[in-house]
């Protein structure tokens, strides 16, 4: 008997297209569950992912994605606390330790031990995915798992990352990058009272921001957005929120935050940025960095949109199609965030359309 296939997109050389290949589908060892994907989205961590963009590389060869959601359909043994059948989402933070001090005080994010799904583990652009039942996404019933697949990374890390700036309902958050992440960030700010700035590079992308509740929008390619966003916020945002996936946003940022305001980093670009250390030490600023979020800020965040005071706005695309959306997501051309489609509907979502490469 041949042990069952899946199909899946492997980076095998940074840089270079993902290839579509056939897997054996992994078997859950003791402590492990498998997940089928239903979907995952496409997160621009993936790209610099593929580009092995970061300090620290993952193994070759890998299958990226950390928004996967889907149904347990086997538990290793021991496994408790999930059981077949029951929709989970396996997301960035894989797994940690448990029992580290960082762990110990609901700072797991930071574990010294942690593993990250589709980078040190693979991923969701897989049709099955071995997860650890300690780290799932919990999807509430009445979300879809479309709708739910953004929310485990790019929502949970702007749910987390608006709370680090520490502005209070009724005052001003500007959020630079209005994509993936960005487009979810302005409606967590307005559900949590806040003022929104939408910064970006894109008029298109800073239509839908006021669409979707941005009280200001500013375009950093067409005036200055420091100076337009303290001029709009009668003197700068009291917190900030970086999600552009570009250096020149961060400058940017620190520009725009109010005196005693915090600016939260969330972008990845790779490189490092000049601070005005005389600005930020006479205005009593902050700067801090804000990493995905933890297993209760996860719970936190898809209670919002099952409550239905956030929607992620998704485009839905083949497995195949996973290196025309890295080509336009390099290029700032997806609206807000596309999510592969596992669940079969439609033509171009048949396995037929995938051209498979044996491995
Ligand atoms: P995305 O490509 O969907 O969106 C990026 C947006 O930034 C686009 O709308 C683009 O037009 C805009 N932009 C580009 N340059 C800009 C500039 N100079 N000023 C203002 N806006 C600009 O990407 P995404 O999926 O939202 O991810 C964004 C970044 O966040 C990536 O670097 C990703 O790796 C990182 N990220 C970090 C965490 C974390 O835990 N810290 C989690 C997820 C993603
Ligand atoms: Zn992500
Ligand atoms: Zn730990």
């Amino acid at each position: 008997m041949s042990p069952r296939k899946m199909q899946c997109a492997v980076v095998t050389a940074f840089g270079q297209p993902l290839s579509l290949q056939e897997w054996d589908v992994p078997t859950p060892g003791p402590g492990q569950i498998l997940v089928k994907t239903e979907a995952c989205g496409v997160c621009h961590t993936d790209l610099h992912a593929r580009n092995g963009d970061w300090p620290v590389k993952p193994t070759l060869p890998f299958i990226p994605g950390h928004e996967a959601i889907g149904r347990i359909v086997a538990v290793g043994a021991g496994v408790k606390i999930v059981k077949e059948g029951d929709r989970v989402g396996v997301p960035w933070l894989y797994s940690a330790c448990g029992h580290c001090d960082y762990c110990l005080s609901a700072w797991e994010t930071v574990c010294g031990e942690a593993e990250f799904g589709g980078y040190t583990k693979n991923g969701g652009f897989a049709e099955y995915v071995l997860a650890d039942p300690n780290y799932v996404a919990h999807i509430p019933a009445g979300l879809g798992p479309k709708e739910a697949a953004p929310l485990i990374c790019a929502g949970v890390t702007t749910y987390k990352g608006i709370k680090e700036t520490q502005a209070r309902p009724g005052e001003w958050i500007a959020i630079s990058g209005a994509g993936g992440l960005g487009h979810l960030a302005i409606q967590y700010a307005k559900a949590m009272g806040l003022q929104v700035c939408a910064v970006d590079i894109d008029d298109g992308k800073l239509a839908h921001a006021k669409r979707l509740g941005a009280d200001l929008i500013v375009n950093a390619k067409t005036e200055d957005p420091a100076e337009a966003v303290k001029k709009g916020t009668n003197g700068g945002a009291h917190g900030v929120l970086i999600t552009a996936p570009s250096l020149s946003a961060f400058n940017q940022g620190v520009g725009m935050t109010r005196k005693r305001g915090t600016c939260v980093l969330v972008g990845l670009p790779p490189g490092n940025f000049p601070l005005p250390l005389f600005d930020v030490v006479a205005n009593c600023i902050t700067v801090r960095g804000s990493f995905v979020g933890t297993r209760k800020d996860m719970a936190e965040c898809l209670a919002f949109a099952a409550e239905g005071k956030v929607k992620a706005d998704i485009e839905l695309q083949p497995l195949a199609s996973i290196n025309q959306v890295f080509e336009r997501l390099a290029k700032g051309d997806v609206p807000s965030r596309v999510v592969l489609d596992f669940t079969g509907n439609g033509e171009a979502h048949t396995a037929q359309a995938l051209q498979l490469e044996a491995l």
